[in-house]
């Protein structure tokens, strides 16, 4: 293949007509201009040349033409001769994606074979090709890294896919190798809490600005792990070579080396980025892990990304920056420029607190730059042969949205959803045409055009029915929620004709039923990431001992909710939860909401709630409530769905327990925001 491809390109080399740009700029590299040699912008790199193609191999053929009638007519300088022949080997030896001695030594042989008018001498011819090998070795060095990066991902994948498969099979044995007592202090310590202080969830502020929420120990480690990799890769292994010719010092060759490093990381990790964004994602099959997480690892690969590419073009200006004026004005810098820029501006309204104030807008622009990022970026690299790398990034993109739309098709087009307003939420009753699949834990988002045509959100499967049936119960908030809200109060407050679309289910399920203490902690509108799994326990708990599974023993479960205001008890249908024994206990914390005492005996009784479980005097104790679960005897599980605070709450509680304590303890944590 090599050896065609040579001699395919000696025929060009001797077949092309010198076509000399008017301005006679010539410093030995090809000077072509991009219309004329279709996709060559090179103008006068002194560093080497971007023109790639192998149909434009010509180019060579041009700078050989050139130097032919240079070298016969005017001085035949030895700079000139280098650079030509260093360029000549450097594109000839571009196709094969590898140099050796073999390729500079045909073509010298062909020059003296076929008499070419130029003074090579095999020195020369060697050092050319030094220079070429040495930056071929370093293309070849930094795939190599970015495949290390995209190796280390997979390899965590291959983890957590095989822990996933020992669940599947047998989901004992999985509990015993991940909740191990014995792992019990290292989960306590290095996994599970916040990196630093207390806060996992509840967002840091410096003054009026959000920073963001940090992550807990276990995912910073992984990011850790991942930064490592991005360093060595851009501090080790550069080919500098003291005789090389087209880059004299130790300095030019770290630079261009580390620019096209840096542009080589950077486009490779396209498809990383996108992979870790999809909803609908191999990896969260396979591995199970939260939409939360894969949005953690999408955000750092971004930034890593983002840094590579600005290096990538801060060294590629810095280069050229004699030429700048010629430079700026080729479209390859024009695509490279832009991709950055809107790299830039997507990342910057993706802060957290832009992201949080300004959601909708994020959501559009996030979509249409990124969309715009990735045309920027094929052109860019269109010459360089680093395209496939964006098709695959693409591809994995089409498939996410492929997906959606075979799924809303799945549930049915325009299903008609019963939406009423229930004390400060909207509730929302749909049946889907086909079966959902639907599981504790299922979440399903929710187009509603009425009220966002472009948006869907995610809501949680708060209960579920056999015939298709389920309701979502939803909490205004500022954007899509809030125009619900309104939509359905305009309209009455039973309003049935509302079209809707479901893209669903999504969402994992944690095996609450292989543990013998089971405690449950739901804020607010939380409970409906949580109510499925009590319909699961309620098959095990049975006062009566009828319903309990035969296999299974009977088990303790504890349900804690804790409402704003006690009219949210109507939320979720508590009553069958304790006619099959499990201790229901519920907060109302709002002290306000405490004064009119007739009210709450009426919803309580129209509910089916015994008084004596609602508690008005503040907020539940969680700290005494998870210590002792944790520390009854057998295993325990405790699940938390709520706002930050009660979230990161229960984790440092949990964590702190594990600490010192033996028994095999797992806990689930469901967020409603990412
Ligand atoms: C897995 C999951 C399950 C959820 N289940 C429920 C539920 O059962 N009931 C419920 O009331 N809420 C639930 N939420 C939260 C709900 O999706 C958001 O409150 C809702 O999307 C806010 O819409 P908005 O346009 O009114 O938001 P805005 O008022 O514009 O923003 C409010 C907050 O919601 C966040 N947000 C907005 N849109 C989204 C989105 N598409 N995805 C994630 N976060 C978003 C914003 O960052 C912001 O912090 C769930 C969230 C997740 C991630």
């Amino acid at each position: 293949m090599k050896n065609i491809l040579l001699v395919l390109t000696l025929a060009f080399v001797h077949q092309a007509q010198a076509v000399v740009d008017a301005t006679g700029m010539v410093t030995g590299c090809f000077y072509a201009s991009d219309a004329a040699n279709d996709g060559c912008y090179n103008v006068n790199e002194p560093y080497g040349c971007s023109c790639t193609k192998p149909e434009v191999l010509g180019s060579a053929a041009l700078c050989v033409e050139k130097y032919k009638d240079q070298l016969a007519t005017n001085d035949n300088s030895d700079a000139q001769l280098q650079e030509a022949w260093s360029n000549v080997l450097h594109m000839i030896c571009f196709d094969s994606d590898h140099v050796d001695a073999g390729n500079y030594q045909a073509v010298l042989k062909q020059a003296q074979e076929e008499q070419w008018p130029m003074d090579v001498t095999e020195q020369l011819a060697e050092e050319a090709s030094l220079a070429a090998v040495a930056f071929w070795k370093n293309q070849h060095t930094s795939k190599m890294f970015a495949w290390g990066i995209m190796i280390y991902f997979a390899a965590l994948v291959a983890v957590s896919a095989f822990v996933r498969a020992v669940f599947f099979v047998n989901s004992r044995l999985g509990r015993a190798l991940v909740y191990s007592p014995y792992l019990n202090k290292p989960r306590g310590y290095v996994s599970m809490p916040p990196t630093i202080g207390s806060k996992r969830a509840i967002p840091w502020n410096i003054g009026p600005f959000t920073l963001g929420s940090v992550l807990q120990r276990g995912q910073t480690i992984i990011l850790l792990g991942y930064l490592v990799l991005i360093i060595v890769s851009y501090t080790t292994a550069y080919p500098l070579n003291s005789d090389n010719m087209r880059l004299p010092t130790n300095s030019a060759q770290w630079t261009k080396y580390l620019g096209d490093r840096a542009g080589i990381i950077a486009v490779m990790h396209l498809p990383l980025v996108v992979l870790f964004s999809g909803r609908n994602n191999i990896l969260s099959w396979a591995t199970s892990w939260s939409f939360d997480f894969l949005n953690v690892l999408h955000r750092w690969t971004a930034r890593g990304m983002w840094v590579s590419a600005v290096i990538h073009a801060g060294v590629f200006t810095h280069l050229n920056r004699e030429n700048y004026p010629d430079y700026q004005k080729m479209p390859f810098f024009m695509y490279a420029l832009s991709a950055v820029s809107i790299l830039s501006a997507v990342l910057f309204f993706s802060m957290y607190s832009l992201r949080h104030a300004f959601y909708e807008f994020f959501s559009y622009t996030h979509f249409v730059l990124v969309l715009v990022f990735l045309v920027m970026v094929h052109q860019h690299v269109k010459e360089l042969r680093f395209t496939n790398w964006v098709y695959v990034a693409v591809g994995f993109w089409a498939f996410d949205r492929l997906m959606r739309v075979l799924r809303i098709l799945w549930a049915g087009v325009w299903l008609t959803g019963k939406f009423t307003i229930d004390n400060g939420a909207v509730k929302v009753t749909l049946r889907s045409n086909r079966p959902l699949n639907l599981k504790p834990g299922s979440y399903v988002f929710l187009h509603v055009p009425r009220a966002g045509l472009f948006q869907s959100h995610p809501f949680s499967v708060c209960e579920a029915k056999p015939n298709n049936t389920f309701t979502l119960v939803i909490k205004p908030m500022k954007g899509m929620t809030n125009r619900l809200e309104q939509y359905v109060r305009r309209r009455g407050e039973l309003f049935q004709d509302l079209r809707v679309w479901i893209d669903g289910t999504y969402g994992h399920t944690a095996p609450v039923e292989d543990y013998d203490n089971v405690l449950v902690i739901a804020g607010g509108v939380g409970v409906t990431g949580l109510y499925g799994y009590l319909e699961t326990l309620k098959l095990f708990t049975s006062p009566t001992g009828e319903l309990v599974q035969s296999s299974q023993r009977r088990k303790n479960v504890q349900f804690i909710w804790a409402v704003h205001s006690h009219k949210n008890i109507t939320w979720a249908n508590i009553e069958p939860l304790l006619n099959h024994g499990i201790e229901v206990q519920i907060y109302v914390t709002n002290v306000a909401e405490n004064s009119n005492i007739n009210e709450k005996q009426a919803l309580a009784r129209a509910t089916g709630i015994p008084e004596d479980i609602i508690h008005y005097s503040g907020r539940p104790d969680l700290d005494s409530t998870i210590s002792s679960w944790v520390q009854a005897p057998g295993s325990a599980a405790i699940l938390t769905c709520g706002p930050p605070a009660m979230n990161d709450a229960c984790r440092n509680i949990v964590a702190r327990n594990l600490r010192t304590c033996k028994n095999t303890i797992s806990y689930y944590e469901e967020s409603f925001a990412w």
